[in-house]
């Protein structure tokens, strides 16, 4: 099948130009078999998403045309291969463990080289709004991110039923009054959020910004406690459970 030409804006340096597909996560991390994308469109036209999940199948696994040749080459060759081992690592846990709890997971891994492929991942799923993690992307050794927080946890493999990856949603804790604004990609074996602005709330997320304290060749072995939770809903940021 002849693959479509593309050209817009590339979502991490910012050019204009032809762009590529970017399979977000990478392909070679669970992302190579046709996936149902929410659509947080059909949401507001009242769908029953509890017995009928809404969205689209993407048959090429998640992604979309996003980044120029030159990135999306740049965090293959980078960040790709690291954040696949992590993710493998992560697999099992997510499939085991019990809906809603938490474990401490050993993992080996390089957080630097995880942190940034999670970034890449945040500015492909979001709109081009100017390249600004460009600096912390495209050189692989650049750890000056301007502080965005990371969260993760594992993503309920046994419960969830949809994936998502919604572009800078907007929220407001009725409770703190606090406004925030986020990026969420729900994707196997990992719910991860990026914190663009604010958003205090973070129950049951872990925080690895500290990913960042590592150099690019540096690998470690770290102990993480991550709460296994799923994605039912179409809702960013969502991880009730709802019983089939
Ligand atoms: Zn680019």
């Amino acid at each position: 099948m002849a693959r479509k030409s593309v050209s817009g804006v590339c979502r991490i340096c910012g050019d204009e130009g032809p762009l590529s597909y970017e399979h977000v996560p990478p392909e070679a991390a669970f992302n190579n078999e046709r996936v149902l994308e929410a659509n947080p469109k059909r949401l507001l036209e009242g769908e029953d998403y509890l017995t009928n999940p809404r969205g689209k199948f993407n048959q090429r696994g998640a992604g979309a045309y996003t980044l120029c040749v030159r990135c999306n080459s740049y965090m293959g060759s980078c960040y790709a291969p690291a954040y696949i081992d992590f993710a493998k690592q992560c697999m099992k846990p997510a499939r085991s463990l019990p809906t809603g709890a938490f474990a401490d997971i050993t993992l080996q891994f390089y957080p630097l080289r995880v942190l940034k492929q999670f970034v890449a991942m945040h500015c492909s799923a979001n709109p081009p709004e100017g390249p600004r993690f460009a600096r912390f992307l495209l050189n692989k050794h650049d750890k000056n991110i301007m502080r965005p927080r990371m969260l993760l946890s594992l993503r309920d493999e046994k419960r969830s039923r949809i994936t998502r990856q919604a572009g800078a949603v907007g929220v407001l804790n009725a409770e703190t009054g606090e406004n925030g604004l986020f990026s969420e990609i729900s994707f196997p074996p990992f719910n991860s959020i990026l914190i663009l602005d604010g958003y205090g709330e973070a129950k049951n997320l872990t925080d690895v910004s500290w990913f960042v304290n590592y150099s690019f060749n540096e690998i470690t072995e770290a102990s993480i406690r991550f709460f296994n939770l799923p994605a039912v809903t179409p809702f960013p940021g969502d991880y009730t459970d709802i019983a089939s």
